[in-house]
Formats: structure tokens, sequence, C-alpha cells
């Protein structure tokens, strides 16, 4: 079972996580392993191997408190909440109706384009 905060349960669908290389490998494993996801609230088995995870999301100023404006808006359009508990394959199944409204929402300023085969 791995634990994953909102906006990654709809990035990992699409990020090549090139950035570092820990980053990439540990991002890899949890794409290989996955069947079941725990939703989590902040830090989790991606932000785990990321050179900006202290405890919080550290990549700026106000990363902490954009990722979790990601997290909830994600978590809103998949219809889950902080706990619950679905498989990946039903995950992957609902990202094409909510794409189009991700992008809109998430994608235009997301310094990860050049990573990310959205
Ligand atoms: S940049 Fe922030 S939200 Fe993204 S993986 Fe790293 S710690 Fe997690």
């Amino acid at each position: 079972m791995h634990r994953l905060r909102g906006h990654h349960l709809i990035c990992l669908h699409f990020f090549t996580g090139s950035y570092d290389k820990k980053f990439q490998e540990n991002l890899k494993r949890v794409l290989e392993e996955i069947s079941e996801v725990e939703v989590i609230e902040g830090v989790d088995d991606v932000c785990r191997a990321c050179p900006y995870n202290k405890g919080f999301c550290s990549y700026s100023p106000l990363a902490e408190e954009e990722v979790r404006r990601l997290d909830e808006f994600a978590l809103k359009i998949l219809r889950l909440n902080v706990r619950s508990r679905i498989k990946w394959s039903e995950l992957k199944a609902k990202i094409p109706e909510l794409i189009e409204e991700w992008k809109s929402f998430a994608c235009k300023k997301c310094d990860w384009r050049g990573d990310c085969g959205v």
C-alpha cells in the first residue's frame, strides 16, 4: 500500500521525475509497485526521496501552501478524502474525465512541465 498526497494522485500518471537521481529511482519503484493507494496529507512516499522534503515542501518559500492547495483541489475533483483508499487502476480510469480541469487549475504555472507528459 503506497501513501500519496492529493496532487500526486494525478501528477504521477504523467511525471517522469528527472530532476534528481534518488528522487527518480524512488518514483520508479513506487510506480512499479503501486496497486492500491491510501490518501494522506503532507509529505508522502514520493516526497520522501525529494531533496526539497524538509518534513514539508521547501521547494520555494510558498511551496508548502501551494502544494496543499493543489492537494485539496485534486481530492475535490477525484471525489476522495484524506484516508481514502483506492486502487491505482481505478484512479487511472478517472484521469481522462478530469484532466482538462486539472490542467487549467494546476499545470499552466507548474515548474515541472519539462518533466511531465501531460
Ligand atoms: S517538490 Fe515538494 S511536493 Fe514535490 S515531491 Fe518534493 S517535497 Fe514533495
